[in-house]
């Protein structure tokens, strides 16, 4: 059964570091007092077509996460060119993306779909921001996270930042669809949904 107009879908995954953490239950603890809702949930060891296929490919978003990767060069005082061979954002973009399909492959991941009142928003502020010591106390990323963009650049591995949620209503509808059959996403109340809203 469909879910009402009300309610947006975002997709949720606990990376490889979140699970081997042991963090798959706070992690899901957050999401579901907040009063969102689980409604596919799975684990599954990704292969890197997979994980490639989830991380937009369009040059706009490559370039977005180099021009991010630069951002933290140019704060530490580190030279791109002598790191990684090049200052281009594109070229730093198309790096970072190799190094996180490493990193989401390096271990199980924790896939879901949540549904709720504004989830895409909702779901974002509750992980906090992508850089750890950015990410605001008494978020996810704030409160469990410790890795530096800095040195996550040096080791040319991605920032281990434990989740990822979707960013966009688009970013939310390719993964819902790549991750997930229709036949696994469930449609059910919750009991205080009459009373919340
Ligand atoms: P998110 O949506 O908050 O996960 O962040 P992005 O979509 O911008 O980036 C995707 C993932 O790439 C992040 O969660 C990090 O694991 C990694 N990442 C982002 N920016 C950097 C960076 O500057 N350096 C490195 N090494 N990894 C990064
Ligand atoms: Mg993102």
């Amino acid at each position: 059964m469909e879910n009402t107009e009300k309610f947006e879908r975002t997709c949720v995954i606990i990376k490889p570091d979140g699970v081997m953490r042991g963090l798959i239950g706070e992690i899901i603890k957050r999401i579901e007092q907040r009063g969102l809702k689980i409604v596919a949930l799975s684990m599954i060891w990704a292969k890197k077509e997979q994980i490639d296929s989830h991380y937009p490919k369009d040059s706009e978003w490559i370039k977005r996460l180099g021009e991010k990767t630069l951002g933290t060069y140019r704060k530490y005082g580190l030279d791109p060119i002598k790191e990684l061979g090049t200052d281009d954002p594109y070229k730093i973009g198309l790096e970072v993306r190799s190094w996180l399909l490493e990193y989401m492959t390096s271990g199980p991941l924790v896939k879901m779909v949540v549904e709720g009142i504004h989830a895409i928003d909702m779901v974002r502020k509750i992980v906090g921001s992508s850089i750890p010591a950015n990410a605001e106390m008494g978020t996810i990323r704030g409160d469990f996270s410790v890795d530096s963009p800095d040195i996550a650049n040096r080791e040319k591995r991605a920032i281990h930042n434990l989740i990822h949620a979707s960013e966009t209503p688009q970013e939310a509808r390719h993964e819902i669809e790549l991750w997930f059959s229709p036949e696994e996403i469930f449609y059910y109340k919750r009991t205080e949904e009459n009373l919340m809203f």
